[in-house]
């Protein structure tokens, strides 16, 4: 069938926004006639070569829309359903069969290195293969096909077109506070980042019923709206002050947890110093080749905890509905966060989240 994509053609370039051919769904796949797709910061850092995924590519990973069809193996959805694409797992190795599908064996295959030119939901061009099965999904287009593993099945009375964002990077952040570090409510808690993933997180820990909420970030625009979502302090990073000295500050002895969510040692390194005895630091970003230089006499000598948290430790299946159901009941609003744009805006969305105009731009598709 013909769809509308946007295709990265080189890295860096603009995204060219062109008809396709999208094979059909097969017999395990379901195509989704999208309603919005967020844009994550992982679409953004492979735009410009990273993480090895072959281009020219269909990027977008937080899509979300309705089903329009699906393969005769297909139970889990119906056509009509409205669902909430996420990563792809394969369902079957050893973390998957444990319910930890977001450190699935296959995921840099089936997220990242698509290997699957000529399979079912492929998308071509003039007779030429575009790469797709991006996150399982390559939702920068009007339709997409995906796999009951990445599809997750939401209550229609939710604004669909920008749900997407909870499969990716609002589960990251919230799932990071929420599943894996999991806070008792009166706990304390650092986020050291406060763009979509760190705000996420600062929103999970308000629903956790953090004590002290702290967030830390070197834009103070990005603070003031950690402020408004609940955090109940702010430290502005600088070269002036030490950003774990004045969590220290906050919390006297420090902090029960700390989330990284920059990615850079810098600030990676002053979470873990922000800790309490027997703290935990948990960290979602880690870009190639990065280090965390801590000395391992601290981490013994104070009992700490360094883990890495993939997708927030997320079920989908279970936790993007929760999300959903803390949300319609004004208790999770990441809304606040979100722009809409339209598809065809998908390049000034680009450039505006890079300029920190906006925080979580999504991107609408005509009905
Ligand atoms: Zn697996
Ligand atoms: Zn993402």
């Amino acid at each position: 069938m013909k769809v509308r994509a946007a295709v990265a053609y080189e890295d860096r370039a603009p995204l060219v926004i062109e008809e396709l051919e999208l094979s059909e769904p097969g017999p395990e796949g379901i195509l989704v006639r999208m309603a919005g797709t967020g844009l994550c910061h992982t679409d953004v850092k492979v735009r410009a070569g990273g993480l090895g995924v072959a281009k020219p590519v269909v990027l977008g990973h937080e899509g979300a829309g309705v089903v329009e069809r699906v393969g005769e193996r297909v139970t889990k959805v119906k056509p009509g359903d409205h669902v909430v694409l996420t990563f792809d797992s394969c369902g079957a190795c050893g973390p998957c069969r444990r319910g930890a599908p977001a450190y699935c064996d296959e995921s840099a295959p089936l997220n990242f290195l698509d290997g699957r030119s000529g399979a079912p939901g492929s998308f071509q061009k003039d007779g030429k293969p575009i790469h797709g099965h991006f996150f399982g999904q390559s939702s920068f287009s009007t339709y997409a096909v995906a796999r009951p593993q990445n599809t997750v099945h939401v209550r229609r009375d939710a604004p669909l077109e920008i749900l997407g964002v909870l499969g990716c990077g609002v589960q990251t952040g919230a799932g990071a506070v929420m599943n894996a570090l999991r806070p008792k409510a009166g706990d304390t808690i650092a986020v050291f980042g406060t763009g979509p993933v760190g705000l996420s997180a600062i929103l999970g820990a308000v629903v956790c019923g953090c004590s002290a909420i702290i967030a830390v970030d070197v834009l103070a625009a990005r603070l003031e709206m950690a402020r408004q979502l609940g955090a109940t302090h702010a430290v502005l990073a600088n070269a002036t002050q030490d950003a774990a000295e004045e969590v220290r500050k906050i919390v006297r002895g420090g902090v029960d947890f700390a989330l990284g969510t920059t990615g850079q040692a810098e600030s990676n390194e002053q979470a873990v110093h922000a800790l309490a005895a027997r703290g935990t630091f948990g960290f979602v970003a880690s870009p190639a080749g990065s280090h965390l230089a801590v000395k391992m006499s601290t981490v013994m000598g104070r009992g700490l905890t360094i883990r890495g948290i993939v997708q927030g430790d997320s079920q989908p299946d279970v936790f993007i509905p929760q999300l959903i159901d803390l949300y319609l009941g004004g208790r999770f609003p990441f809304d606040r966060f979100v722009s809409r744009y339209k598809f065809e805006q998908i390049n000034q969305a680009i450039e505006d989240q890079a300029r920190g105009q906006v925080v979580k731009p999504v991107f609408t598709f005509a009905p």
